[in-house]
């Protein structure tokens, strides 16, 4: 929003470099497709897509979804994440890209939003995308929205923890070194 450039975390860094490595696993086996022909064709047999593209500009989301297992009976939108805690941010980031997959698609099949741990198989947090899962999102999305466009303020974190690990501790205002 500021414009304010810091480097990578190590984490970041780490989490980029396990992604590539995965994808080039995938590739080895994968067949290109479209995502509307991964979309229609999963109605008849399971696949698995990787990095995504999904994008529904009426809610402002734009993003690439770390891997989808599309069922004849279900969707499962993944996200991969260091660790096995799901932390707000990440429930709703996996919640958005559900969002943004039911836009584009109309999709009529149950959808879940999961995070994963990192490297593993393990679903460490699944969620049903239900009614009332879309409107708090939608409701969260908006007050992002309002963030960005400054209609609305932001609120700084009351968490220390959260500010001594903040990449943009040293400019922001409301910082308090301990
Ligand atoms: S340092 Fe500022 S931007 Fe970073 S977490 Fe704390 S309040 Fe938020």
């Amino acid at each position: 929003m500021k414009g304010i450039k810091t480097a990578a975390t190590p984490e970041m860094t780490h989490g980029s470099a396990v992604h590539e490595q995965l994808e080039t696993i995938f590739k080895q086996d994968a067949t290109p497709a479209s995502f509307e022909q991964a979309v229609e064709e999963s109605k008849k047999t399971a696949s698995m897509s990787r990095e995504v593209f999904v994008i529904a500009p009426e809610y402002g989301i734009r993003g690439y979804i770390d891997e989808i297992r599309m069922k004849p009976e279900e969707i499962v939108i993944i996200d991969d994440k260091p660790g096995r805690t799901p932390y707000p941010s990440s429930m709703n980031q996996v919640r958005a890209y559900a969002l943004a997959y039911k836009s584009m698609t109309n999709e009529d099949r149950i959808i879940k939003s999961a995070l994963r741990e990192r490297g593993t198989d393990n679903l460490f947090w699944i969620e049903q995308f239900t009614p009332e899962v879309e409107k708090e999102i939608e409701f969260t999305i908006n007050r992002m929205q309002g963030l960005i466009d400054g209609s609305r303020p932001f609120i700084p974190t009351k968490n220390p923890n959260k500010c001594r690990s903040c990449r943009y501790s040293r400019y922001c205002e409301h910082y308090k070194k301990d």
